[in-house]
């Protein structure tokens, strides 16, 4: 059992636990500036918070976040703040913190395959990618996985793929997966996702709606053991209203 996390600055719950609404500035185009330095600091923040992992800091450092936030939300000094930020049609790209922390969890070796939950921008995607892993990862909204798709093969990571539909389904066609990453919160592990993790494979996901832990599971014997971790606010898990066949969601 992983022991919780010993060092949880204010600054951080409380980020964990929002939203970002303070936007400042204006938009910024790629070409008037150079993250790079904003991304380091991202990365040293992250390092001080606690994450240990020498390749998941360096994915985080080499990933470039901004072009994931839609540019109508992407701003100077936000992008790499250590903040959840919003991309559009009521949902976020998860805190920078929290990316490392689960990427760090499930510790990705070199041709694995990933099944994400809740591609969003497709940070979370890339991230995996760029350790090596092979990601499958779903979007329930059709929007936010053409942008990622689109994102992900102009960035160059073509062991991402995207579906757009209902997780709770899962991935039937490409499972079993060594590790499953859940980055929307259901109320309890989705029996799918169980099946199609593999004997010995890991996951990590937020459970709960108004409290939220994120817990960390292994399939051992056929049978999924969970481990606490720590107190998160994602966004929920939704599920597609039945019979509507079209992507029509409920909460
Ligand atoms: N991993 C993302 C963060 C995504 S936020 C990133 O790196 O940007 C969570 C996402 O889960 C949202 O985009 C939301 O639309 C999606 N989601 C919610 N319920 C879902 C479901 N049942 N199946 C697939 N995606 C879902």
């Amino acid at each position: 059992m992983t022991a919780v996390k010993p060092f949880y600055p204010p600054a951080l719950i409380a980020a964990a636990l929002s939203l970002c609404i303070s936007c400042g500035g204006g938009p910024v185009s790629e070409t008037k500036t150079d993250w790079s330095r904003d991304r380091a600091r991202m990365v040293s923040q992250i390092r001080a918070y606690g994450v240990k992992n020498e390749q998941v800091l360096a994915a985080m450092n080499t990933v470039r976040r901004h072009v994931y936030i839609p540019e109508p939300y992407r701003h100077r000094h936000d992008a790499y703040g250590d903040h959840p930020c919003p991309i559009g049609h009521g949902q976020t790209i998860s805190q920078p913190y929290i990316v490392a922390y689960m990427t760090e969890k499930i510790a990705p070796a070199k041709g694995e395959k990933i099944l994400e939950i809740g591609t969003g921008s497709g940070y979370q995607a890339a991230v995996l990618a760029e350790l090596g892993a092979a990601v499958y990862s779903i979007e329930i909204i059709p929007e936010l996985a053409e942008h990622a798709r689109t994102v992900l093969r102009e960035e160059g990571y073509a062991s991402v793929h995207v579906l757009s539909g209902d997780g709770y389904k899962g991935w039937p066609d490409h499972s079993p997966f060594d590790a499953i990453i859940v980055t929307c919160a259901p109320e309890e592990i989705p029996q799918a996702l169980a099946d199609q993790l593999r004997e010995g494979g890991r996951m990590i996901l937020p459970l709960g709606s108004a409290y939220q832990r994120l817990v960390i599971a292994r399939k051992k014997g056929g049978k999924i053991r969970i481990e606490d971790d720590l107190p998160v606010r994602f966004v929920p898990m939704v599920r597609e209203e039945e019979g509507s066949g079209s992507g029509k969601r409920k909460k």
